[in-house]
């Protein structure tokens, strides 16, 4: 027996306001796009801020994978 009045309340990772889990909520698990845009803003400067320490291996694989062996490099 399906009962769809009753929406799954998910607490918001933001704010942790409960806030349902349905298709009205576009912004699930968040209660809101402001408490949307603010988890990811702070995921994004959080990975920005991690010091990258492989950069110069990536870099050089990279250049690896571009070069083509069938194509002149000059
Ligand atoms: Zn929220």
């Amino acid at each position: 027996m399906l009962n769809s009045n009753t929406a799954t309340l998910v607490a918001c990772p933001s704010c942790q306001k409960k806030s349902p889990w349905s298709k009205e909520n576009p912004d699930r698990p968040f209660c809101s796009p402001r408490c949307k845009l603010i988890d990811l803003g702070a995921w994004a400067s959080e990975s920005y801020s991690i010091p990258q320490q492989t950069s110069e291996e990536d870099e050089i694989f990279s250049e690896d994978l571009a070069i083509d062996p069938n194509k002149s490099f000059l």
